[in-house]
């Protein structure tokens, strides 16, 4: 029987942080990799957001000596793709002017592969004093009187301490602890991907500085393509209960887009890898803790509910599962009812924000994006007509902009009852029901803001009243 105070299942970016965090407290921490080497078993690259290096100081050791797929972009790309598989437009954004935090002004997102970021993250935890033992499969947790007390590997070995699931989107730990049997299959998302290789020159040159595209369309779930130093991925998902044809048709309608497949030839880029990986996307985590376990990551169901990013909320979760478990160490006491203070602190990080308004997230992602048919075949055309249907000069403008009035009313049928059911809700959760009755309430809007009277009384004036003002 080995002791230790930390026993960490997994050694991707929730467990390698939690082990870190852990053996920086001084507690006796030991974490596991099923794979030969950390970062090995993971999708093969991912997007960093601003979020972690704004969090963990030791994000700005990551540099391209110790990762050199790194690529950082600040802008996206978002095509639109039409139900005849058309690209009928596409906007590019890069970050605005209301962006606080100074660094997230010059990029979006830091992409990397895994097998280097999580080998590296890994070996700031061994740094720190965790020990980490790869090629292990963690099969069972060690009971004593019906109690969990530790993780047993495959070979028999029994590791007895309070014990941290970091073991990804099948988790043993949650199933073995009764948290959970298994996800349903509206929380969780399949998502196939291709990797392709191609030189770090003609990303530069042809990309410039976007890192990301998202492939907003009429035939298949959004798609993302993220750029890294010397390759890019194209993939897509959807929850499990979406499916009526094998995920990776799907992904071949984008890669044989015309428009991506010019994309594809003149970044001369070749196909290197295939991977299907699940991830769960559900709008409130719950049942994370029990009796000396706690759950983290995606073990925890914790990506983002909007946008499945998943790197950062583990590594937030297993902060704020560190300072629980140091704390009920202390106390001598982790039950369950001790730990529920773990819920309290991860609902208090930036984590917990968006899930204040996970459920709202959630819907409108599924309803959107992930509902190529039923949404974003009138979405598609209505949004591309409003961006693109102005810019013409077959007709006078002012009969353009009648024209495309009139297009879009047609589209009111479908985008009313939208607004109403996904966008408003949405908006009520995030502003509160105060602003939104300022906001639905034209009345009310007026009175508080006189401001906003009186511009709209300018704009309506015509020329020679407004000279004569002045
Ligand atoms: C295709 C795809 C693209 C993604 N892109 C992004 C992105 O761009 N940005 C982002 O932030 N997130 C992204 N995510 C989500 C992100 O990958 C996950 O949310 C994140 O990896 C979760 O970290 P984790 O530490 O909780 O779990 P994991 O990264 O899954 O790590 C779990 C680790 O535990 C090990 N393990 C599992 N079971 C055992 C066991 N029994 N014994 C020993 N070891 C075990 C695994 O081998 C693994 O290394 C993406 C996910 C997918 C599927």
């Amino acid at each position: 029987m080995h002791e230790y105070d930390i026993v960490i299942v997994g050694a991707g970016p929730g467990g390698s942080t939690a082990a870190k965090e852990a053996a920086e407290k001084g507690l006796k921490t030991v974490f596991f990799e099923r794979g030969r080497k950390p970062g090995e078993k993971n999708s093969s690259g991912s997007g960093l957001g601003p979020r972690l290096w704004r969090e963990f100081d030791f994000m700005r050791d990551l540099t391209p000596e110790v990762c050199p797929s790194m690529r950082a972009g600040a802008a996206a790309r978002n095509y639109f793709v039409d139900s005849d598989g058309e690209v009928s437009g596409y906007i590019m954004t890069k970050p605005t002017d209301s962006v606080t935090y100074e660094p997230a002004r010059s990029w979006i997102t830091m992409n990397c592969y895994r097998s280097e970021f999580d080998p590296w993250l890994a070996g700031l935890a061994v740094d720190a004093g965790a020990e980490l033992r790869t090629s292990t499969l963690v099969t069972g947790l060690l009971k004593e009187d019906g109690k969990i007390v530790g993780v047993i590997d495959e070979r028999g070995e029994k590791y007895k301490g309070f014990v941290i699931g970091a073991d990804g989107v099948v988790s043993m730990v949650a199933r073995q602890s009764g948290l959970r049997h298994r996800w349903e299959q509206r929380q969780v998302t399949i998502v196939p991907q291709y990797d392709f290789e191609c030189s770090p020159s003609k990303i530069d040159d042809i990309m410039g500085d976007e890192a990301l595209a998202v492939w907003w369309s009429a035939t298949f779930p959004a798609a993302y393509q993220a750029f890294f130093n010397d390759g890019f991925h194209i993939g897509l998902g959807n929850w499990m209960t979406w499916w009526d044809k094998n995920p990776v048709h799907y992904l071949n309608k984008v890669v044989n887009l015309k428009y991506f497949q010019r994309l594809v030839r003149v970044l001369d880029a070749k196909p290197r890898e295939f991977q299907a990986h699940l991830l769960p996307w559900q709008g409130s985590p719950h049942d994370t803790h029990t009796d000396n376990v706690i759950l983290i990551g995606d073990a925890g169901g914790f990506p983002c509910p909007l946008e499945a990013e998943g790197m950062y909320p583990a590594m937030v979760t297993a902060r704020a599962a560190v300072e629980t478990a140091a704390e009920a160490l202390a106390e001598g006491d982790t039950s369950k009812e001790s730990l529920s203070i773990y819920d309290e602190k991860w609902m208090a990080t930036s984590v917990g924000e968006d899930f204040k308004a996970g459920p709202e997230l959630e819907h409108i992602w599924r309803a959107l994006p992930f509902s190529p048919r039923k949404t974003m075949s009138w979405f598609v055309p209505m949004f591309t007509e409003i961006t693109g249907g102005i810019m013409d000069w077959s007709e006078a403008h002012p009969v353009r902009v009648r024209q495309v009035a009139r297009r879009i009313k047609q589209y009111l049928p479908q985008a009313v009852p939208f607004i109403m059911k996904e966008v408003l809700p949405l908006l009520n959760a995030i502003l509160g029901e105060e602003k939104m009755d300022l906001l639905t309430n034209p009345e009310r809007l007026l009175t508080e803001l006189p401001e906003l009277e009186e511009a709209i009384t300018n704009a309506f004036m015509d020329d020679d009243e407004e000279e004569g003002t002045e």
